[in-house]
């Protein structure tokens, strides 16, 4: 086995700039040699602006001051996503980044909350959970009353890789510019030995990270993974996006995701404007009608022409192939509808950083890594499937077909699951939790048919006094809250 003193990062978009600045933070480049090619010709995605709460690890990792991370980045605070319309037309809920209520007697507040919509003591849910009321009247603060307030970001993608590129140049990064042509692997073993650019330079190295997007240069063009295809369930395959100006007013603190004849559109408010998409599936519209949409849907004037982009929804078979790690597109795609893209390249790198290679590749190491990859995709990918299939809608063609195609298995029990008590039981390892899976469930119109006994044990007068006595410090909470946009402009002008 050799020293691994040398990887190669291929990309610049996100996952390139997020894995080079985070291994240079951990592994340093004192000892190990890293270097980035990305080409300016080809560009990035540019796009992926709504992130979930765990990406605030991500930079406390990295160090960054959080003020100066949202001055630079045009940052806004989110608290979660609102859904128009996808129920059925005309119906809203919200999915926030925190908990309904508090547990009681070691049960969690769901139980209660169901045995109090079933006895007709508690209505609106939303009412037990800050996030929700707060975003209801656009107020946020990262706390209240002394506690967290659950929150992601929305930031302008080509300003965060910019802010990371000048982390990682600072802590010894090299990065290099131009398109590669060809890719060089060992005779013997197909490992690969280095990369070529158009100017004939060859970039050598013992490891590669590939962040080329969705062509994945390394990880499929050159080693072959294969791809697991979800679009049977997942059937957007195209998005067009355009940004437009920011409308008078405060910046909505959520993301805002509607659903439309053929998918769904986003809105996602900057500091400096908004960005907007139809995620759709071209079996069931055109896309110059899915851009007529996105256009007559916007809150504020266009500030460029529209731009199509094309996936197709699933997962590379393996994302550790010999001396080649994917992360981002390149690893695979889930399309935007829980901000979980930015999040799966977070986790990916860290998980790479936790089994970086030192003096070989271990088929043990690769394996392991492939599993939580391949677990993390394919739970998230459940998750995104029950808000098209859970719905009252058939009143398109679209609609029709996710609300009648037969689900993965692993979803439909479930969905069993919870309809039979409320909850989900997901791994300490899955991303979504039990609340985040109430609040789309029971969004999406599937009350459970039961909920824990424990929650029967209260006596009718006991549970109405719980229920208001979370109402009561939701609101006080509440009440403590600045509007989001004062807020923002506090830290933008300290
Ligand atoms: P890219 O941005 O495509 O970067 C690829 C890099 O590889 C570029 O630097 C390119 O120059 C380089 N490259 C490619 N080929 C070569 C070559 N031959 N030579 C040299 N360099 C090369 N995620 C979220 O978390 N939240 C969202 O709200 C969200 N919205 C999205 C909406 C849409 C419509 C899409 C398609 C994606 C969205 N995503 C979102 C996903 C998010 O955009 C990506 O996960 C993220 O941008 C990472 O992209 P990347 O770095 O893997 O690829």
């Amino acid at each position: 086995m050799t020293a691994v003193g040398k990887t190669v990062i291929v990309g610049g978009g996100t996952a390139g700039w997020m894995a080079a600045a985070a291994i240079a933070r951990a592994i340093g480049t004192d000892h190990h040699e890293i270097c980035l090619i990305e080409s300016d010709a080809i560009g990035t995605v540019g796009v992926g602006e709504a992130t979930i709460p765990p990406i605030q690890d991500f930079n406390a990792f990295l160090g960054i001051d959080e003020d100066d991370f949202i001055r630079e980045t045009k940052a806004t605070f989110k608290l979660g996503i609102e859904f128009i319309n996808w129920r059925k037309p005309g119906h809203t809920y919200f999915h926030p980044f925190g908990v309904y209520g508090r547990d009681f007697d070691g049960i969690p507040f769901q139980h209660f909350m169901l045995r109090g919509l079933k006895d007709g003591v508690a209505a609106d849910y939303g009412l037990y959970n800050l996030e929700t009321m707060a975003a209801r009247v656009g107020a946020f603060a990262r706390t209240s009353k002394g506690a967290p307030v659950g929150y992601a970001y929305h930031f302008d993608a080509g300003l965060y890789a910019h802010y990371l590129r000048r982390y990682a140049e600072r802590r010894g990064v090299k990065r290099i510019e131009g398109e590669i042509t060809d890719v060089t692997l060992n005779p013997d073993d197909g490992f690969i030995r280095s990369v070529t650019l158009k100017t004939g330079a060859v970039v050598a190295g013992d490891f590669f990270i590939d962040c080329s997007g969705f062509r994945g240069l390394l990880i499929e063009q050159a080693l072959k993974s294969g791809y697991e295809d979800w679009s049977k369930w997942l059937p957007a395959d195209r998005a067009v996006a355009v940004p437009c100006a920011t409308p008078a007013g405060d910046i909505l603190p959520y993301t805002r995701s509607t659903a439309r004849e053929a998918g769904w559109q986003w809105r996602i408010p900057l500091q400096h404007r908004i960005g907007n998409g139809y995620v759709f599936s071209s079996a069931f519209i055109s896309e110059s009608e899915a851009t007529d949409t996105l256009m007559a849907n916007l809150d504020g004037e266009a500030l460029a022409e529209p731009r199509v982009l094309k996936f197709v929804t699933g997962r590379r078979r393996q994302s550790w192939v010999k001396n080649c790690v994917a992360l981002g597109l390149s690893s695979g795609f889930l399309e935007p509808l829980e901000s979980t893209s930015i999040h799966l390249i977070h986790a990916g790198v860290i998980r790479l950083l936790g089994l970086y290679p030192k003096s070989g590749f271990v088929p043990a190491v690769i394996d392991r890594f492939n599993q939580e990859m391949e677990s993390d995709y394919t739970t998230v990918k459940d998750f995104l499937i029950a808000h098209y299939h859970v719905t009252e809608r058939d009143d398109t063609p679209f609609w029709a077909y996710c609300r009648n195609y037969d689900p993965p298995d692993s979803l439909k029990a479930r969905l069993e699951l919870y309809r039979s008590c409320g909850q989900v039981m997901p791994t300490v390892l899955e991303l979504f939790k039990d609340t985040n899976w109430f609040a789309i469930l029971m969004g999406q119109g599937l009350v459970p048919d039961d909920y824990h006994t424990i929650a029967d044990r209260l006596p009718d007068d006991e549970l109405r006094l719980r229920l208001d006595e979370v109402r009561r410090q939701v609101a006080a909470r509440l009440a403590d809250l600045p509007r989001h946009g004062d807020y923002i402009a506090k830290i933008i002008n300290p």
